[in-house]
Formats: structure tokens, sequence, C-alpha cells
């Protein structure tokens, strides 16, 4: 894993470094400009909220405006329901996005989750995403279900009881029966996962209501379940889905991997690297993470992912440095 895909911890950590030594050998007045220099910190942002928006279009352009002037790029998606976005740029850029954008009453409670970025360009725009999109679509997480969710001024109507880190922690305890339910992309969860989770075969969320509606978790319905997925935001939706169809029992990884990482690394009971959407790929959370995937080219250990070579194709494989890039199954010469 290189450096710079390590969380916000250790950036924040390689920042003081650079600050310190910044000072120790400049004591010149001008010191006070190379010092503001040093400190161009690249960050990533994942933020959501599900509150009723009335005029998604006038949100859209007002949170493009506003992600322009600051030089901010990524992905936001607005829908009657809510926000749903990541973004990269410099700290203090995207600190003051947040700022404005919790303003807005319907945004009054944005869930924010920091980390690290891989690098700024010259005019302090991220590299890890190529550009800025802002979209209104029907839901602002793709599960193809935009009429049954029901969203409130205090978010989703119906969903399944937080857990927070330590409460995740004192319910395993408690309960041997305890279901860990993946609530991201298959592929997502082969460099990933918590330990003995459950992990659905669906290429992408909008697969979800069908293998639920299939059948095959029933088997499930009366065991507590644990829905988890990067930011917390698919688990937001999926365990409202699971809750109406029956399931008794479903929590929620509020946060989700992304703080629960945080709280507890590679010391409790999340196993290997955090796939991400963006240039990074994925990212660790300490130096002793599992290496959970395995190349699909030669079986090395590897959490490195790369696209199918179809460049119409969207399937993710783990593929390591020396097998380069790999076509999925049905692109596969
Ligand atoms: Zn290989
Ligand atoms: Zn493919």
């Amino acid at each position: 894993m290189p450096s710079h895909c390590r969380t916000s911890l250790n950036g924040r950590r390689t920042n003081l470094r650079a600050l310190t030594g910044q000072r120790s050998y400049d004591h010149r007045p001008s010191g006070r400009l190379a010092y503001d220099e040093a400190v161009a910190v690249p960050k990533v942002l994942l933020f959501y909220a599900f509150a009723p928006l009335p005029d998604p279009e006038a949100v859209r352009l007002w949170q493009r405006e506003l992600c322009e002037r600051l030089n901010l790029r990524g992905r936001i998606l607005l829908s009657p329901h809510g926000i749903n976005g990541t973004l990269g740029g410099e700290l203090g850029s995207l600190k003051r996005y947040v700022r404005v954008t919790k303003e807005y009453a319907a945004f009054r409670e944005l869930d924010v989750k920091w980390s690290g970025g891989s690098g700024l360009n010259p005019d302090n725009s991220s590299v890890d995403f190529p550009r800025l999109t802002v979209k209104v679509r029907d839901e602002i997480v793709s599960f193809g279900a935009p009429d049954e969710l029901r969203v409130d001024d205090r978010g989703v109507v119906g969903g399944g009881s937080r857990l927070d880190p330590r409460a995740l922690h004192a319910l395993a305890a408690e309960r041997d029966d305890l279901v860990f339910f993946d609530g991201r992309n298959r592929f997502e969860a082969e460099i990933g996962r918590f330990k003995d989770a459950v992990v659905p075969d669906v290429a992408n969320t909008r697969e979800f209501v069908e293998a639920l509606d299939s059948g095959v978790y029933d088997h499930l319905k009366d065991r507590p379940v644990v829905t988890y997925c990067t930011g917390g935001i698919r688990c937001e939706v999926l365990s409202s889905l699971m809750l109406s169809r029956g399931f008794q029992a479903v929590y929620q990884l509020d946060g989700g991997i992304v703080r629960y990482g945080e709280a507890f690394g590679d010391d409790g009971l999340w196993e290997g690297s955090l796939y991400v959407f963006d240039g990074r790929g994925s990212m660790t959370f300490s130096d002793h993470a599992a290496v959970l995937g395995r190349c699909e080219g030669c079986g090395s250990p590897t959490s490195r992912m790369r696209n199918c070579t179809d460049l119409s194709c969207r399937e993710q494989l783990v593929v390591c440095e020396d097998c380069g890039q790999r076509s999925c199954a049905s692109h596969a010469a």
C-alpha cells in the first residue's frame, strides 16, 4: 500500500512533521508565508444528508457554483430525498464548503467524513478526481426503489437502528448469532470486509432489491443483522428495505467502515483494505492491514484493483502490479 493511501490520521501526522520542519530552520519574517504554503493539505470528503428537497435543481445550481468557486472536484448527487457527495481539494477550501453547505437548513445535519487525499495539482485542485459533476437524479443512492424510500426532516423513515463502532462491539459480544451484511458491491468486499460477513452477489446497488426478494437471505430474518457500507449512506436505504421485507432486527453501522476504521483501525472486527470510488483506489487504516485480495491473474495476495480492460465495462478486478490489468469473465478474449 503506498503511504498516500492511508487515512486522515496518517495525513495529519505527515502534515505536523512538515509544519515543525518548516519552523525549525526558518526564522525570517517571510517564514510565515512559506509556512502557509507548506500546509496546503490534500483531503477527500465523503458526505450525505437525507432530507426533503423541494427544489433539487436550485440546490444543484448553488452547489455547482460553490464548488467551482472553491476549486473542488468530485461528484455530487441530489434528489428530492437529499444530497450525496464526495469531493477532493485543499483542506481550507473543503472546510469552507462544509460550513457554507450546513447553513442550508436541510443540510444542517450533514454527515461528513474526512480522509487523506493523494495530492494537489499546481492550482490546488485534487489529483484524485478528474472533474466536478453535480447532478439531479431520482435517487441519491441507486437502489432502483425511489418510490419505496420515505424521508422526513429527521432522515430516512423506518431505517435500521444505528450503531456506533463501540455499540457494534457491545452487540457483537452479547449476540453470537450476529450477522454482518455487506451493503456494497461484491467486488468491493474482495479486498476488505467484516469478519465472517455475508457478501451478497451483487454487481451494483440496483441488484439488492432482487437479491432480497429472491429469498436467499430469508434464513437471516430472525437473526440480528448489521448492515455496513463505506460511509453509511447505502445502509440508510438498505436497512429500511430489509425491515420492510420482514427482517426482524436490522442495525446499521453509523458512519460506515470509514468511521469504524478511525475508531478501531485493524485491531477490531474489520479486515483488509477499503475500496474507494476515486483515484486512490483503496485505503487502509493502519500499517498492519490484512491483505485479503487474490490476483485474478496469478493468485498472489494484493489489494490492488483495476478496471476491466474493456473500456465500456465497469467491472473492477483484483489484479497485482505484475499482471497489470485483466478482463472480466464476460470480456475475456
Ligand atoms: Zn498477478
Ligand atoms: Zn468487463
